[in-house]
């Protein structure tokens, strides 16, 4: 194969997973590549703020904690690139890794390729998404300074998001569709006692309307009462992810949700393949359980190498 750029560890997605991986596997001594098809961050760069994250107390902006994150990988010898990974094929006792631009090869491959934001599926979204529908408040909340905005979905992130919100728009309503939020008790009460925002119970969004730019929510009861109409200038969704495991489909087992099944070192069905982070099965996705995938997939990959004689 001619002009193959070759790596002893080679991780796909460069999130809070990634990175700690490009870290501990640089430190075990590991040329490491980590590709990103983006600026890298995943999910932690648009996050507003992080509060949890232990020994970093306060808050910290996503942004600026994953670009941390991103400076102790490089410190230690990892090499970050910006490309699109397109293919990922086993070769005997290495994978080929195909981007948009180069040809790679890699004696283990660790996928931390993250989860993207689950859509609603409703009638307008498409149609209005940044005319009004965004999944991201991070990156378009600024556009609704003074305006009325909905938030979809009860967990941390519709939560959190939220609260952010709340800091420009004018008045922010968070619709769930149980009577109870999933989000940690401590934001839910900061979003209670938030006079900027508005929880909205036992509703689901049935379509967005707008002809140029959203106006507002049809909304339908899930407790048996009536549907109702509600004006928004914006609608920010925040209903759970999916897993960006589409590069390893067919290559190993993932569970019926598409997350990538692994073994107490985060190996998957296929030796030398390790996923972390958000993309596998898992209990808690947090970024510090990211990280602590992140270190482990690459100490078992740079251990399996060792064993390998590599
Ligand atoms: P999530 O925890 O899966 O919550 C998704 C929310 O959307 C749930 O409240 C769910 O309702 C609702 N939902 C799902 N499908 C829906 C639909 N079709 N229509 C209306 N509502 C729908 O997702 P997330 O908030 O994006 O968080 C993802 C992961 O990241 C979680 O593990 C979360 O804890 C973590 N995270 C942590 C933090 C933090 O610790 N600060 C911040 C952000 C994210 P039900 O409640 O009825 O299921």
């Amino acid at each position: 194969m001619p002009n193959e750029k070759r790596y002893d560890i080679l991780i796909v997605g460069a999130g809070p997973a990634g990175y700690t991986a490009g870290l501990y596997a640089a430190r075990a001594g590991r040329s490491v590549l980590m590709i990103d098809k983006g600026i890298g961050g995943g999910q932690l760069a648009s996050t507003f703020r992080i509060e949890n994250y232990p020994g970093v107390s306060g808050e910290i902006p996503g942004f600026d904690l994953a670009e941390r994150m991103k400076t102790q990988a490089l410190q230690f010898g990892a090499v970050f690139s910006q490309e699109e990974v397109v293919g990922l094929v086993p070769d005997n006792d290495l994978f080929v890794v195909q981007t948009t631009t180069d040809t790679y090869t890699a004696r283990a491959v660790i996928l931390a390729t993250g989860a993207s934001p689950r859509k609603l599926e409703v009638d307008g979204e498409a149609r209005l998404t940044g005319r009004g529908v965004s999944y991201c408040a991070t990156c378009d909340g600024a556009f609704f300074r003074g305006k009325n905005v909905a938030v979809v979905g009860g967990g941390n992130s519709a939560v959190e998001e939220a609260l952010f919100l709340a800091q420009f728009a004018n008045e922010v309503t968070i619709v769930h569709r149980r009577s109870e939020l999933r989000a940690d008790k401590v934001i839910q009460e900061e979003a209670i006692n938030n006079p900027n925002i508005k929880l909205l119970y036992n509703y689901v969004v049935a379509s967005i309307a707008g002809e140029d730019k959203v106006t507002g929510l049809n909304l339908a009861s899930t407790a048996g009462g009536p549907d109702k109409f509600l004006p928004c200038d914006g609608v920010f969704v925040y209903v759970g992810n999916i897993p960006n495991s589409q590069l390893v489909r067919g290559l190993v087992e993932l569970d019926e949700q598409g997350f990538v099944l692994v073994d107490d070192e985060l190996q998957t069905s296929l030796p030398g393949l390790y996923a972390a982070g958000d993309v596998r099965h898992k209990f808690l996705r947090q970024v510090v359980t990211a990280c602590s995938d992140g270190a482990t997939a690459a100490t078992a990959a740079a251990m399996y190498l060792s064993k390998k004689g590599a």
